[in-house]
This record gives structure tokens, sequence and C-alpha cells, in this order.
């Protein structure tokens, strides 16, 4: 049977070790109303999680599955939209039994989405290569790995 991802993305402030944790995890916290962005699966988390004092420290990496549409070709792709620095710090006080990230988390894997998705780095286009466009986040597309 399949587990039923959370909807949030929660830190149990009141249990966490002293010395710091690393949390691991998959929760359901990107739904987009965009025909041409849809992500599926949950956002898979890596984190290290620590208090200092009463602010909560957090670090680590996520990375969400999206089928986009290729904005060269027209075709849908499949690919993985990775964050790798993603760091928050939350103020907590002594009642706050958990800290909620879902809308950090959100946020971070929706500003990595490129704003010209290709489906390759060589993707002919419909008609002929498109000039690459003078835009930084399409580097992030150089490492993935298109399926
Ligand atoms: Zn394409």
């Amino acid at each position: 049977m399949e587990k039923e991802l959370e909807k949030k993305l929660l830190i149990d402030v009141a249990r966490l070790d002293p010395e710091g944790e690393e949390l691991e995890g998959e929760v359901d916290i990107v739904d987009l109303d965009e025909p041409y962005v849809k992500p599926f699966g949950g956002v898979r988390y890596r984190l290290t999680a620590q208090l200092f004092g009463t602010e909560l420290l957090v670090r680590g990496h996520l990375e969400q599955d999206f089928d986009l549409v290729c904005s060269r070709c027209g075709e849908d792709f499949d690919t993985t939209i990775e964050v790798d620095d993603f760091t928050v710090s939350v103020e907590i006080s002594e009642k706050d039994q958990w800290a909620d990230l879902t809308t950090d988390a959100r946020e971070s894997i929706i500003l990595a989405l490129p704003t010209y998705p290709v489906c390759a780095e060589d993707c002919p286009g419909i008609v002929q290569k498109a000039e690459r466009p003078a835009d930084e986040r399409w580097g992030a597309l150089d490492g993935l790995k298109v399926k």
C-alpha cells in the first residue's frame, strides 16, 4: 500500500536533538494549477535542523519531479527541479511544538523552475534552433538528466 504523503513540511521542534538533526522525507506541498508545469510525487528533502537559542536554523536539499513543456519544441518532458541551498531560519517560542516550513520550501522549488524549460540541451525546436536567452536560470537545467 502506498503511503499518503504529508501535506506540510513540519519540524518537530519540541523533540529536536539539541546537537542538531538530519531529517529526510517526502511531502506533497507543491500544488500548481498550471497546464505546462505539473508536479508529480512529492518534495524530497534532506535537511539539517538545529536550534540556536530561540532560532531554528534549517538547511539542506530539496527536489521535486515535474512534467514540463519544452519551450522550444512544445513536447512534454519529465525533469527534477533541485534546490541545493535551501536555508531558512525560524524564530521559535517556548510553546511551539512545530515549525512549519511548508511555504518556504514550496517557494524555493517554484523559484528554481526554469523560465524557458528545454527538453534537451540540443533540442532543435520546431523550426530551427532558437538562440539561447541570456537568462542565468537556464544554467540550472544543464546538469539535469532528462528521462
Ligand atoms: Zn524540446
